[in-house]
């Protein structure tokens, strides 16, 4: 076996001070003098961070003597003509504990390649080799530690030290690699081996985890037509406190990141909201395994990750899996009928929650994610709408829609198994037009006016009609009903039509909405308020306060604005109706209830057992 020309070395060289060294030594240099870069972006996560403004310094070597290099640009570099092999080496700066990132402390090691492979440019088409290596003997005691990834092995034993391979550069940087010490589970679904990794303290109940994973993913697996073309897929599930949430999809695993209370445990019943959660995270990131990272649109297929990609499909990627991550629960048994509606009915409320839902359409909304949904500020409620809220809605009308046009005959069941068969199974980019049209083919039907509305439009999507037809009830209300203040538990609260947070015990507003109340009165977001009628005012009291006064009345409200203190003059209003609660119809006739369990039963078109 020949060596790859490109190979990489590295090594939590730091922990203490969060320091990892990177080295990669190309045998054959450009000889006009080599270039390298840093993605500036990571697949799954559409933001430009800048990786490299946690690169140290940068040398380069050939044999030991030093040879010049120079940075051309914030993230690419390049050396002076030379004869290999060249080794450039970097000292990574890696404190970011999320799944986009790299960390490295005294407990673990945690990376993503793109925060530390160089792009050899000119040669990130070979396969390549990385030698990952323990801290040094001098950095502590570590010997304990274990290696978790998805790269597969070019002579490391199973979880240990030693060397791995890349097909290319882009597979290089699809392995988030995790080293300390965690809890393995390994078991298989349908012949493809899962491996479960927990680093961080918890105390779940193993067995259950397995036997959960293994139902949903088998259920994906089933709906595609059987296992995917993997022989291996890891679930790295860095386990954190309150409050801890995320993941990312990669080809043959994902990183996620839980609060410890979602994991269940001895004492979890049979269900309970958090581990729901967790479990329609896990759900969400599998189906990622061929919604996203194998169907693909053509323009993230074909990006340097060395500046945005921006798409109008991000929706199709992001809603439509949001859309089965938690009816693949449901179809697949882990949680009741009434628990999915109660999911589904908070994605919606989200959405009814944003008035930016006026504003922005989905097409925009997936391309503008780079520069919006990924730099809210304290306007977004008002500006903008979620790809993944209210594309997991879209594909839900969607859904409904051909199921009722069709006489059930077609679902976007259908539509996406074909996609995965045309674009996935032959790693042929999505173009912009692509899904729209092949859902047409698909089904047999227009869908013009379908698609202008629910991607192209702002207005909302008929959802009470889709759900009624299912035998699904859609109610909005306004939420939460004021207490105390001697009024009915019934009554309306009067509203500011704020989003508050609380700062120090105080009530800071976080959002003001457009249209509303406060905007009207001239508040702004980042007021404190003090007081209303001349009474104090905190976060935990605020509702109470409001409450003890009516609907239209206009009350004084102060607040501090850059230290001033200011007096607005509040006009009360009706809370506005924007959380929504979907139920099973008791008086849905025969054929909506027919209509309910298709739509909500394990996917037929699979076949059952896979070919
Ligand atoms: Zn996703």
């Amino acid at each position: 076996m020949t060596e790859p020309a490109v190979q990489y070395r590295i090594i939590p060289s730091d922990p203490a001070a969060h320091l990892f060294t990177v080295a990669c030594t190309v045998t054959n240099p450009n000889p006009d003098g080599q270039h390298f870069s840093l993605p500036v972006w990571i697949p799954g996560s559409y933001l430009v961070r800048d990786f490299s403004r946690h690169v140290l310094q940068a040398s380069a070597s050939v044999s030991g003597a030093a040879v010049g290099i120079r940075k051309t640009g914030k993230s690419t570099w390049a050396c002076d003509p030379c004869e290999g092999p060249l080794t450039v080496t970097m000292e990574v700066y890696a404190y970011d504990l999320s799944v986009r990132g790299c960390h490295l402390d005294t407990t673990h090691a945690y990376f993503n390649g793109t925060g530390v492979f160089l792009r050899v440019e000119g040669q990130d088409a070979e396969p390549c080799r990385v030698m990952i290596e323990a801290p040094p003997a001098e950095a502590g005691d570590f010997d304990n530690w274990q290696v978790a990834t998805s790269m597969r092995t070019a002579g490391a034993a199973y979880g240990g030290f030693g060397a791995y391979q890349a097909d290319d550069y882009d597979d290089l940087i699809d392995h988030p690699v995790e080293i300390g010490v965690f809890t393995r589970v390994i078991f298989s679904c349908l012949g493809v081996p899962l491996v479960l990794v927990l680093p961080g303290h918890h105390r779940a109940d193993l067995d259950r985890l397995a036997r959960d994973l293994t139902t949903i993913c088998e259920y994906h697996m089933r709906f595609f037509g059987g296992p995917p073309p993997i022989d291996r897929y890891v679930f790295l599930v860095m386990v954190v406190g309150e409050g801890g949430y995320g993941g990312l999809e990669h080809r043959y695993s994902s990183s996620l990141m839980c609060s410890r209370d979602d994991l269940p445990t001895a004492a979890t019943g049979s269900m309970n909201d958090a581990y729901a959660r967790f479990l329609g995270l896990v759900s969400h990131e599998y189906f990622h395994l061929w919604n996203v990272k194998r169907i693909r649109p053509a323009i993230l297929q074909r990006s340097r990750l060395d500046a945005e990609a921006p798409t109008t499909l991000l929706w199709v990627f992001e809603g439509i899996t949001c859309y089965y991550d938690d009816l693949g629960l449901v179809r697949s048994g882990l949680i009741d009928t009434r628990r999915y509606l109660g999911l589904l009915g908070k994605t919606a409320t989200r959405v009814y929650k944003s008035r930016g839902r006026h504003v922005q359409n989905l097409s925009q909304s997936s391309f503008d994610a780079w520069i919006k949904l990924y730099k809210a500020d304290e306007n977004a409620p008002n500006a903008i709408v979620s790809y993944y809220t209210k594309g997991a809605l879209a594909a839900l009308a969607l859904d409904l829609l051909i199921r009722e046009r069709t006489g059930a005959a077609k679902s976007l069941d259908d539509v996406m198994r074909v996609l995965w068969q045309r674009h996935g199974v032959t790693d042929t980019g999505i173009l912009e037009a692509d899904f729209e049209a092949l859902a047409a083919e698909v089904t047999g039907l227009d869908l013009k006016d379908f698609f202008d509305a629910a991607v192209r439009g702002t207005d909302d999507l008929p959802l009470a009609q889709a759900l009624q037809q299912v035998g699904v009830t859609h109610t909005l209300t306004e939420g939460r009903k004021a207490k105390g203040a001697g009024q009915a538990q019934t009554a309306p609260r009067p509203s500011l039509d704020v989003v508050v947070k609380a700062r120090n015990g105080a009530a800071v507003l976080a959002n003001v909405l457009r249209g509303g109340a406060a905007e009207r009165a001239g508040l702004a977001p980042g007021d404190e308020l003090v007081a209303i009628d001349s009474l104090r005012v905190t976060h935990a009291n605020l509702s109470a306060r409001l409450a003890a006064s009516a609907i239209g009345e206009t009350v004084t409200v102060e607040a501090f604005r850059r230290d001033e203190l200011m007096e607005f003059a509040v006009e009360l209003q009706a809370p506005v109706k924007d959380t929504c609660k979907l139920a099973v119809d008791d008086e849905a006739d025969a054929a909506a209830d027919a209509a309910r369990a298709a739509w909500l039963a394990p996917s037929q078109g699979a076949g059952g057992e896979p070919a």
